[in-house]
């Protein structure tokens, strides 16, 4: 069951492999955090990616890692659902069943990188996503914050908001494209420098790095 404090009306979330979590993840999210006030974060992570590889690190061994990550910083919680189905995790059906389970006043917000925001049109069922949340944006290094179809690109601005407070009255609808500091971080390039045995120390927690070497993960 999730409990929020009072003063935070709007449930966020914010999906992804996380293989592993990095400190592109983190301090977007605590940045995010401070500009729009938010006391808490669900960190929802999928088990079978649908526009990726099958992530390196097996379900456990991401949730260990995220539990390793967030353990002093309790605007984060983890949410699990997405590992109790054996089934490609596509977002629209994780956010309709935290709908169902929060009822149609309940204002859900769904957090992306501007690169996810960029193909969403490829996403399953990604017209019915604001039907049941609001989408919340952060840029990211080499992303433009254009689409590339006009198409999309009116979809963005019929949503778009520049007010917070609108995703925190209505339960769903709304875009909300926030300004957080680039950070040139991916779970792509930290199992590359991993695999070639770089440093990695200032891109994740070090007790993530502890229990990567222990788990031998990202090997070549
Ligand atoms: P990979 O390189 O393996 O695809 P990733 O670092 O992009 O991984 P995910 O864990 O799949 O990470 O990302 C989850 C979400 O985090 C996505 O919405 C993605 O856009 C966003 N994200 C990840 N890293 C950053 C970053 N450095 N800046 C902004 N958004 C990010």
């Amino acid at each position: 069951m999730i409990l929020i404090n009072n003063h935070q009306k709007i449930l966020v979330f914010f999906g992804g492999t996380f293989d592993p979590i990095h400190y592109g993840h983190i301090h977007l999210l605590e940045s995010l955090a401070k500009q729009i006030k938010l006391k808490k974060i669900f960190l929802l992570p999928n088990n079978i990616p649908p526009h990726k590889k099958q992530p390196i690190a097996n379900p456990n061994q991401r949730l260990e890692m995220i539990k390793l990550a967030i353990q002093a910083k309790p605007l984060f919680e983890i949410n699990t659902q997405e590992f109790e189905k054996n089934t490609i995790s596509y977002t629209i059906d994780t956010i309709k069943s935290l709908r169902y389970q929060f009822g149609k006043h309940q204002p859900i917000a769904f957090v992306l990188g501007q690169d996810a925001l960029l193909s969403i049109n490829t996403w399953n069922n990604w017209d019915k996503l604001l039907e049941n949340c609001h989408l919340v944006v952060c840029p990211r290094f080499g992303y433009t914050r254009n689409f590339y179809t006009k198409k999309i690109q009116l979809w963005l601005l019929k949503h778009k908001t520049n007010d917070f407070n609108q995703l925190k009255i209505y339960p769903n609808g709304y875009i909300f494209l926030v300004q957080t500091k680039l950070k040139n971080i991916s779970g792509t390039k930290i199992r590359q420098k991993l695999t070639s045995g770089e440093s990695c120390v200032k891109l994740i927690p070090k007790t993530v790095i502890n229990y990567i070497k222990q788990q031998k993960l990202y090997l070549k």
